[in-house]
């Protein structure tokens, strides 16, 4: 594909072989249920990936080459990675390869030492972090995530957040309400933060969201099929209008949220996206930041602590 703007995709998942399988220990070493859950899921899960034949990458070499064939062949300048875990050696060799992988961290905020972690991802290169709190079990507005969201603040990064519906095999839809991050936006409007998927079924909450803090964005990935979930029927397209209008085109950023292979990269959600975004009344130059702009721009208050920013070495830095 050869589309007409240069794209950077805020969202796609790093799958190794060997991080699909360090997951599924960490999370089962938490407690019995979520052990027996971690199992069952584990189990559906390669079910379904023989099913498919899905095939997970080794590290280093075989992801980073797999990955830039498929951008390559999207048409995709850049996107954004995140393993399921902080800290991932798997991510950061990745990195290394190309400075066309950005790399996010997935981090529990509220835990003791938060804010440590994000200072060595932060260093290791990765400019965001993704909350899975709808899968996790934890609220952003816990007070014991503020050193988190300190330190987010201080060097610069952003936090992706997914609440709503999910695939998350120990989901807990009480903790997927994305009101709850509005304490969080209102105490740190320094921090930008990014739900996934249009909020995934909370639509009336984030455009809530967007009215009350100017530091909440939207990322578009994935399949959208939160929208089943939705007492009325409306379009993909609709769900673009009403962002335009309540977030405007500065908070809305293209993701993809590709995951595996051998589908790769998700050409046919880029394709859909592209061609919504054709058919809105909306300028280039907002399609330009939908498609890309808007990540670059977040990405660039991730500068070195201490350094002073200009647009020469955000430019030098960021393309
Ligand atoms: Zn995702």
């Amino acid at each position: 594909m050869k589309p007409r703007f240069e794209i950077w995709d805020t969202h796609i998942h790093l799958f190794t072989r060997s991080i699909v399988e360090s997951w599924r220990k960490k999370r089962a070493a938490q407690d019995p249920k979520v052990q027996e859950a971690a199992q069952r899921n584990h189990d559906r899960h390669m079910t379904k990936a023989n099913n498919l034949q899905w095939e997970f990458p080794e590290d280093g070499d075989d992801a980073a080459k797999r990955w830039l064939a498929e951008l390559d062949r999207a048409g995709v300048a850049r996107g954004a990675f995140m393993a399921p875990f902080a800290e991932s050696a798997q991510l950061r060799t990745m990195l290394s390869h190309s400075d066309r992988f950005i790399g996010l961290s997935w981090m529990n905020p509220t835990v003791p030492d938060a804010p440590q972690i994000l200072e060595r991802e932060r260093a290791a290169g990765l400019v965001g972090v993704k909350c899975y709190p709808v899968s996790e079990g934890y609220l952003l507005s816990d007070k014991r995530a503020y050193p988190f969201y300190e330190a987010a603040s201080r060097l610069g990064m952003f936090v992706l957040i997914h609440y709503g519906v999910t695939v998350g095999y120990n989901a807990n839809l009480a903790f997927a309400n994305p009101l709850d991050l509005h304490p969080v936006a209102r105490d740190f409007p320094d921090v930008n933060f990014v739900i996934a998927h249009f909020g995934a079924g909370y639509m009336r909450e984030c455009l809530m969201l967007a009215y009350q803090q100017e530091n909440v964005h939207f990322d578009t990935s994935g399949s959208n099929n939160w929208l089943r979930t939705q007492p009325t029927k409306m379009t993909l397209k609709n769900v673009f209008e009403r962002f335009l209008e309540g977030a405007g085109a500065e908070r809305i950023l293209y993701g993809s949220d590709s995951t595996n292979f051998p589908r790769g990269y998700r050409v046919n959600v880029l394709e859909e996206q592209l061609n919504i975004l054709e058919e809105l009344d909306i300028s280039d130059a907002e399609r330009a930041l939908i498609l890309g702009g808007n990540l670059k721009r977040l990405m660039s208050n991730n500068q070195p602590v201490g350094d002073s920013v200009t647009p020469e070495t955000t430019r030098s830095v960021f393309g």
